[in-house]
């Protein structure tokens, strides 16, 4: 892959973060799909805290079309922590503008009616990370009521639905482990009381970072194993097969969800993003404002 040293970062509204679903494919190359078109690859962007991860940018087939970024595996760089190589990334898409973020990656099933190959897009999360931190700036206060957009999330419901190979759930909520390791079967356990049905370890920091620069976030799940002590022990052969086949259809149905998003902003979630109370010159302001109840 060519790395170049650009200066000038596009402005680009919709950002895909490619994690383990996609992981085995070249995305968008290996689709072969007519009209979307590469048009920068290996772009690393000086951030305040070092380079970025290598970004890519292609085209959509759209009227008019649609411009993406996309990273490989949620943007990890070797040596870097998860949560500050995510931290870069999302300093480039605030600089590019993205105000739509849709994530994929592969997940555990912690609830028992989930099968590999399943297709779930969650409506929340419970961060047991240790990566709650992970931020650009102290500027806002992030609200995390309903922290999925409910515009991403018709659309990626509604386009995984109309394929005949996956289940598709509308509904779960997503446990986000620290990693790298899988869980224990005793912590799976007790996520199954907490109510989790799925299990990875990255829609946070993605889900908070994405509400700091102002964008909506969804992510879309593929179920690759059981988690441990749900169902029956996984099997290192099946979530082989689902890396390397499952890739491509689940590649193909987010592409064509990116095709229908939606880009204006009605759904709401920007007025999620407060501005922080933490600073003497907006105390001013709300105690003008007569406003005293946050
Ligand atoms: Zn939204």
């Amino acid at each position: 892959m060519s790395c170049t040293q650009p200066t000038e970062i596009p402005q680009v509204p919709i950002a895909l973060i490619g994690g383990s679903g996609t992981f085995s494919l070249r995305l968008p190359e290996d689709l072969a799909w007519p009209g979307v078109e590469v048009l920068e690859d290996g772009l690393v962007y000086a951030t305040p805290w070092g380079p970025s991860p290598a970004l890519k940018l292609f085209s959509l087939p759209t009227t008019p079309p649609r411009l993406v970024l996309t990273v490989k595996m949620h943007g990890r760089l070797p040596g870097v922590s998860w949560g500050e190589a995510s931290r870069r990334l999302f300093w480039v898409l605030r600089q590019a503008g993205v105000r739509k973020v849709v994530a994929e990656g592969g997940v555990g099933s912690i609830n028992p009616l989930l099968d590999p190959l399943d297709i779930v897009v969650p409506t929340d999360y419970i961060d047991f990370s240790q990566r709650r931190d992970v931020a650009l700036g102290e500027d806002y206060l992030c609200i995390m009521r309903r922290p999925i957009c409910p515009s991403l999330h018709e659309t990626l419901v509604r386009v995984a639905g109309a394929q005949p190979l996956n289940r598709v759930f509308s509904r779960g909520t997503y446990l986000v482990t620290e990693g790298r390791h899988f869980e224990s079967e005793a912590e799976i356990k007790v996520f199954r009381q907490w109510g989790a049905d799925i299990v990875g370890q990255t829609l946070c920091p993605e889900v908070y970072l994405a509400r700091e620069i102002g964008a909506c976030f969804a992510g879309i799940y593929l179920v690759v194993n059981y988690a441990e002590g749900t169902v029956k022990p996984w099997e290192h052969k099946v979530l082989k097969d689902i890396f390397f086949e499952g890739a491509e259809p689940f590649a193909r149905l987010i592409l064509q969800a990116l095709m229908e998003i939606h880009l204006d902003s009605s759904c709401g979630c920007r007025e999620l993003r407060k501005d922080t109370l933490l600073r003497p010159e907006n105390i001013g302001r709300a105690r003008r404002r007569g406003d005293n109840s946050q």
